[in-house]
């Protein structure tokens, strides 16, 4: 037999379609085209069910997202001079301080120094001892992407002049 693609004589010739070309080939050329008994056309039917739940899932999943988002209390970077500060204010010495809120005075300094940040019970002890505020709110990125000041547009600058 000869191959309807290259033209070489073959002792069997494989139908196959290519491009839309119902061809008989030899092996080689067989690998360039779909084997012609295989080809049933697909229905264009509905998505599967689980595709289209996903779908479902990933549009609600956005909204969702805005909310779990949100603000947020961090300790401010400046925490060591605070603490620092406000004791010396007061007229405390670190191991005073220490003693007052309960922890151990090297603890206390290399808080102080900011080689350790205080954990959240150190910083609410800190906070009513001192009377000062460590933390302070970050507005997550989402939210601030929100409600944030959008660019200005070319309308906004015709309309301002
Ligand atoms: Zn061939």
């Amino acid at each position: 037999m000869i191959c309807e693609m290259c033209g070489k004589d073959v002792t069997f010739c494989k139908k196959v379609t290519i491009e839309g070309v119902h061809l008989e080939v030899c092996a080689e050329c067989a690998k360039f085209g779909k084997e012609a008994r295989k080809e049933t056309p697909k229905p264009e039917g509905p998505k599967p069910i689980i595709t289209q739940r996903l779908e479902v899932r990933e549009k609600r999943g956005k909204p969702r997202d805005i909310y779990v988002a949100q603000e947020t209390e961090e300790l401010v970077d400046d925490f060591a001079k605070r603490i620092r500060g406000a004791r010396e204010r007061r007229g405390m010495s670190q191991k005073d301080l220490a003693m007052k809120i309960n922890e151990r005075v090297t603890i206390l300094s290399k808080i102080e120094t900011g080689d350790m940040r205080p954990d959240e019970k150190l910083i609410a002890k800190l906070q009513k001892e001192l009377g000062i505020t460590l933390k302070e709110k970050v507005a997550p990125v989402l939210a601030a992407k929100e409600s944030g000041p959008r660019p200005l547009t070319l309308a906004d600058m015709i309309r301002t002049k």
